[in-house]
């Protein structure tokens, strides 16, 4: 039976090493070879060096960012090379999360635009999601689109009063005859400001328990009665935004799962994108800084050979190490399925990797983290650890993916939860 497994395994390593030469090539024809790259090559000084986790752009400087991405996915759709995995119906090459990793090492050789929230969230998160509960002609009409980025799509789940505790919230959709009005407000809805649609979970049904009322719509951003609004933050970008819903009319045809399924629905969404924040979604950069730019930066400094830098150094190295063993494996696994609520697992891995990151790294840099000495590769580092926490609430929090793993991958006894039962109208709000 062994010998079986490994021959399967020897035959794919094969095939995705001929696929690999074909990205190569089909690369080398269409991109442009980075000079170097302090991600992959280890050249201290040359190029860009950029460790961010969150983009802190003004509104055309994101718009144009959003534009060259899309751009980059539409040239990569010509050969299926922006869908992998996916199968021929959608644009993709329906091969494993092997070739989709190839074809990733090879492109983060290339000078290519960074990722960005709302291009992951439709891809990784809004196209899985649809393949999971949209209806034949849902899937028509929006995953091709999904997947080439010629629609973007964001996630209207948090509300000002639910956010850990989603299942609570409030945004109101009340049935019309074939439509739904839509009132309420989401808010934390990265990348609304540019999105075409927007995944809203509502309630539906105030009468039943907090979880069992609600419904998902995609929602397009040019109905009348939708606003959205942009947060500034005090760092000058504006990654968030409000959205309100005033009497906003939809159809029903753009209801996604049946009526009370919401909650099915968000859970999904939530797991494609733990899943997905771990592992990088097997295409690109993950947000923030990589092993390869801080190992350069400790030798640029001079300080491998003490002794607190080289101890954190190691601990983050097997930890390093240990995640991505562990997202492979449960990527292999899943093949393309639904992740359960062992996605946690690597959501969790992933924020503390990008934490222990941040203290290894101020050990190495000391006060360049916070002085800009105008050293290449240091004051930069400032935008990953200031920006690492916000995955650890993005997606839920670290207590409550600990709350999962707890409850739903262990079968500890759950939380106390004393509005389980009672209809949402009678929870005090
Ligand atoms: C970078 C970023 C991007 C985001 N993008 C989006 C988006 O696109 N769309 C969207 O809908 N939302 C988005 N959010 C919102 C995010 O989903 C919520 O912030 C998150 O679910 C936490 O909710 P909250 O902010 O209301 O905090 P709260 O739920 O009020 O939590 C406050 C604190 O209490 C803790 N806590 C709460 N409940 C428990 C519990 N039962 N056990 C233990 N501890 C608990 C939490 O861990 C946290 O530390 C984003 C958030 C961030 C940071």
């Amino acid at each position: 039976m062994s010998l079986g497994f490994q021959e399967f395994t020897l035959a794919e390593e094969v095939l995705v090493e001929t696929f690999t030469e074909q990205c190569e090539a089909w690369l080398a024809e269409h991109g442009t070879r980075s000079v170097a790259s302090s991600i992959d090559d280890d050249v201290w000084g040359v190029g860009d060096f950029s460790v961010s986790v969150f983009h802190d752009m003004a509104f055309e400087e994101e718009e144009a960012h959003l534009s060259a991405l899309r751009q980059w996915n539409r040239q990569k759709a010509e050969e299926g090379y922006h869908a992998i995995v996916w199968s021929e119906d959608y644009g993709g090459l329906g091969l494993s999360q092997a070739h989709a990793r190839a074809f990733g090492r090879v492109e983060r050789r290339y000078q290519v635009p960074d990722s960005h929230e709302l291009f992951s969230v439709t891809i990784g998160l809004m196209a899985p999601t649809i393949q999971t509960f949209g209806t034949p002609e849902q899937k028509d009409r929006w995953i091709a689109d999904l997947l080439a980025t010629n629609i973007y799509c964001c996630q209207l789940f948090s509300e000002p009063g639910a956010g850990s505790d989603l299942a609570s919230l409030g945004c109101r959709a009340v049935r019309d005859g074939d439509e739904w009005i839509v009132t309420g407000q989401k808010v934390w809805s990265s990348g609304a400001q540019f999105a075409d649609y927007g995944l809203l979970i509502s309630r539906s049904d105030v009468d039943t328990p907090k979880h069992k009322g609600m419904t998902a719509f995609m929602v397009p951003f040019d109905t009348p009665g939708v606003e959205v609004r942009p947060i500034k933050q005090m760092s000058g970008g504006t990654s968030f935004n409000e959205v309100f819903f005033s009497e906003a009319r939809l159809g029903d045809e753009m209801r996604v799962g049946d009526v009370g399924e919401g909650w099915k629905v968000a859970l999904t969404t939530l797991g494609f994108e733990r899943d997905h924040s771990a592992t990088g979604g097997g295409s690109g950069r993950r947000p923030g800084g990589s092993w390869q730019q801080l190992r350069s930066t400790a030798e640029a400094l001079e300080v491998t050979g003490e002794p607190v830098v080289r101890d954190a150094m190691m601990r983050l190295y097997l930890h390093l190490q240990s995640e991505g063993h562990l997202n492979r494996r449960a990527a292999d696994l899943a093949r393309g399925g639904t992740p359960g609520p062992e996605g946690s697992l690597g959501k969790l891995k992933w924020t503390e990797g990008m934490r222990k990151m941040s203290d290894t790294v101020s050990a190495i840099l000391g006060p360049r983290l916070i002085a800009d000495t105008g050293e290449w590769g240091t004051y930069a580092w400032g935008e990953h650890v200031l920006g690492a926490p916000g995955y650890r609430i993005a997606g839920g929090s670290d207590e409550v993916q600990r709350n999962i793993i707890g409850e739903r991958v262990l079968g500890l006894p759950g939380e106390p939860r004393v509005d389980k039962d009672v209809p949402w109208r009678d929870i005090p709000k």
